[in-house]
C-alpha cells in the first residue's frame, strides 16, 4: 500500500482576475509544503507526524488564513484554532480562540496526546500552551497589514464573511487594491495516509474576517471540518455554518462505512447534494491511496496532492482548470 497526501489553502470568493503574483505567492508556498510532506512520507514518517508538520509550515506563511496570517474578528484580534486527528486510533485534539500561540495545530495536538479532553478553547488553551512551553508572541505578531485591510473593507462593506458566493461590492472605499475580492485567503489543511496505512487529518484557520469575537466555526469541530477513521481522513473548508450543520467530515467517512461507498463517490455526494452550493470544498484521502479534492460550484479553492505511485494533481481557483 503506497502512501498519499492532499492539502489546501482553502475555498472562498478569490476572483479569476486575482493577480498572478498574488496567486503565485500561494502556489510556491502550497508547493512547498507538498513537498515538505511527501519527503516526511518517504522518510516513512507517521502520517499523524506528516500532517502536524504540513500545516505548521503552512501556519507560518502570512498568505494563509491560519497562524501567521489569521484574519481579524470584528474588534481587529486574531482568535485562531485547529484540530488534528488519528484515523486509526479516533485519537484527536482541538483548539479555539488562540491569541498567542505561534502554531494552534501543535497545540491541538498536545491537547490530544497530554489531556484528558479534545478540545480547549479560549483562556484555558491559552495557559495550557503556556503550561506546555509551546511557542508564544504578542498577539501583535498575528495583525498584518493586509488582514488589517481586509477587516476595513468588510467593514466598510458592513460585512461579516459569511457569503463566499459574493464579492465585495464594487463601490466599497478602499485605499489600496489588496483585497480586489480576495475577502477570503486560505484556511488550511492536510491530509495523508503512510506506507503502514495510518490516516491522518489536520486544519488550521483564522476563521472568518469581521467575525464575532468568539465565534467558532467547522474547523476544530471533529466531524465537521476535520475528521479520519481507518477508511478516510477529511478537511475541510469553506462557509463553516454549512459545515458544521451537514457533518461534512464525517458524513463523507459515514457514506464508506455504511453505505460502501468509494472515497470519491462519497465526497461528491456529500459536497454536491448536503450543502448549499458555494459554501464547501474538502481534500481527502482514504486507507488505499484514493484521493480525492472536490469543492462545490461557486467555491473556488486552492489544492494539491501526491502519491506514492507517482500521481499528482493540483487545483487552482476554480473547479475547471
Ligand atoms: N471554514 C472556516 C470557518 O468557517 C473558514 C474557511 O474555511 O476559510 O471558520
Amino acid at each position: 500500500m503506497g502512501w498519499a497526501i492532499a492539502l489546501h489553502g482553502g475555498a472562498g470568493d478569490i476572483p479569476r482576475s486575482m493577480p498572478a503574483e498574488r496567486r503565485q505567492t500561494r502556489e510556491v508556498a502550497l508547493r512547498h509544503c507538498l513537498d515538505i510532506g511527501v519527503n516526511a512520507l518517504k522518510t516513512r514518517r507517521h502520517a499523524l507526524d506528516v500532517v502536524e508538520l504540513v500545516v505548521r509550515e503552512l501556519e507560518n506563511h502570512p498568505n494563509f488564513n491560519a497562524g501567521r496570517g489569521s484574519v481579524l474578528t470584528t474588534k481587529g484580534t486574531v482568535e485562531m484554532e485547529a484540530c488534528i486527528m488519528d484515523g486509526n486510533t479516533k485519537r484527536c485534539g482541538a483548539v479555539s480562540g488562540l491569541t498567542t500561540v505561534v502554531n494552534p495545530i501543535s497545540l491541538a495536538r498536545l491537547v490530544m496526546e497530554k489531556t484528558p479532553h479534545i478540545y480547549l478553547a479560549f483562556d484555558g488553551a491559552e495557559d495550557f500552551a503556556r503550561e506546555q512551553g509551546v511557542e508564544t508572541v504578542d498577539p501583535s505578531h498575528f495583525i498584518t497589514p493586509e488582514n488589517v485591510e481586509r477587516l476595513k473593507q468588510a467593514k466598510e462593506a458592513n460585512r461579516v464573511q459569511l457569503d463566499y458566493t459574493q464579492p465585495i461590492p464594487k463601490d466599497a472605499k478602499s485605499e489600496t487594491p489588496l483585497a480586489d475580492g480576495d475577502s477570503q485567503i486560505g484556511t488550511v489543511g492536510c491530509v495523508a495516509v503512510d506506507n503502514e496505512g495510518n490516516l491522518a487529518s489536520a486544519t488550521s484557520t483564522g476563521g472568518f474576517v469581521n467575525k464575532m469575537v468568539g465565534r467558532i466555526g467547522d474547523t476544530p469541530i471533529i466531524g465537521a471540518g476535520t475528521y479520519a477513521n481507518n477508511l478516510c481522513a477529511i478537511s475541510a473548508t469553506g462557509k463553516g455554518e454549512a459545515i458544521i450543520r451537514a457533518t461534512v467530515a464525517r458524513d463523507v467517512a459515514a457514506l464508506m462505512e455504511f453505505k460502501g461507498l468509494s472515497l470519491k463517490e462519497a465526497a461528491a455526494h456529500v459536497v454536491e447534494e448536503c450543502v448549499p452550493r458555494g459554501t464547501v470544498g474538502l481534500v481527502a484521502v482514504s486507507s488505499t491511496g484514493e484521493i480525492t479534492m472536490p469543492l462545490n460550484h461557486t467555491t473556488r479553492h486552492v489544492s494539491a496532492c501526491a502519491t506514492e505511485e507517482g500521481y499528482s494533481n493540483w487545483i487552482w481557483n476554480s473547479e475547471e482548470n
